[in-house]
């Protein structure tokens, strides 16, 4: 299985990025990932604002995927995701969905053991997840930095990005050049505090592509739904476009009315929050398979 190392990274997703190697549909490979401080946190004593930040959010790659081309559907089927068995979280003021109430900041190194993390006594079950993760943005939608989530993918935070989903990019590039990092051991939805459980990571990755289906926002397939994970300047805006999205999936799919899709949508789809604490809030909107099968939701794009 190939490799990718953890060495080689990019601090932001732009349409011209080099790709560091190539694989093919098909292929099952592994990438190292660095957590979100680049591991320059590796004690609680730490003064975080001594750390550099130009090195917060790499993402290995980026991985060019032969074959693919703008317009198409990058699928990334994700494999696994092995994390260390140690974790950094951290309190910043002014970060977070509280950050006018943190007084000082904090820095908590956080053991994981025999599957759990362990935080004052409790005992944490891990539930690993990929915080960073997309490809070249299309030239109109310019370059994101690897803090920020869009259309793209990027730092959407989504705690359903684990093993055994799967996720669908547009592709705005040729080669669609992928990279990723960013993994948590562990996060609830939201991230209210600024971090989860910010960790290194081996990712295995199944890549495959579907040509001429490029969705708007980035999708993630579970064992029950499909979300459309979409970010806006708030969360109002990004749970606008991800349920604009599930009605419109809905109506091409089944072939119904705007309004009948539209009930449809409020009758099954839930809408969550990924993540309310990067420079674009995120949601996703999650439309049962009962309603639709993804592979018919795609096929009606
Ligand atoms: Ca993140
Ligand atoms: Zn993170």
């Amino acid at each position: 299985m190939k490799i990718v190392s953890g060495d080689r990274v990019i601090y932001k997703f732009s349409p011209d990025m080099e790709a560091i190697t190539t694989v093919s549909p098909g292929d099952v490979f592994k990438i190292e990932t660095n957590d979100c401080f680049y591991q320059q946190i590796t004690s609680e004593e730490q003064v975080l604002t001594e750390i550099d930040y130009d090195r917060l959010n790499p993402a290995t790659g980026p991985i060019f995927v032969e074959g693919a081309e703008p317009g198409d559907l990058l699928k990334l089927k994700i494999v696994s995701i092995d994390v260390k068995d140690r974790g950094v979280a951290a309190v910043v003021p002014d970060e977070g969905a509280l950050g006018d109430q943190v007084t000082k900041p904090i820095i908590r190194v956080i053991e994981i053991e025999d599957g759990h993390a362990i935080f004052h006594g409790v005992k944490l079950p891990i539930r690993p997840m990929i915080g960073v993760i997309g490809v070249a943005p299309l030239v109109e939608d310019g370059e994101w930095a690897t803090d920020s989530p869009w259309k793209h993918g990027g730092n959407m935070d989504t705690t359903d990005i684990k093993a055994g989903s799967t996720l669908y990019f547009p592709v705005g590039q040729r080669g669609a050049l992928l990279a990723l990092g960013d993994c948590h051991a562990i996060m609830g939805d939201g991230e209210i505090c600024f971090t989860g459980l910010e960790i290194p990571a081996e990712v295995v990755l199944e890549v495959d592509l579907i040509k001429g289906k490029a969705t708007k926002w980035p999708l993630v397939e579970t064992d029950q739904h499909t979300m459309v994970i979409s970010s806006g300047d708030d969360l109002e805006e990004a749970i606008y476009e991800a349920a604009t999205q599930a009605v419109n999936h809905i109506k091409d799919s089944l072939g119904i009315e705007w309004e009948d899709a539209y009930i449809m949508a409020s009758l099954s789809v839930d809408l969550k929050i990924s993540q309310v604490v990067d420079p674009k809030a995120t949601a996703r909107a999650a439309i049962p398979k009962y309603v639709i099968p993804t592979q018919k939701l795609i096929e009606s794009i």
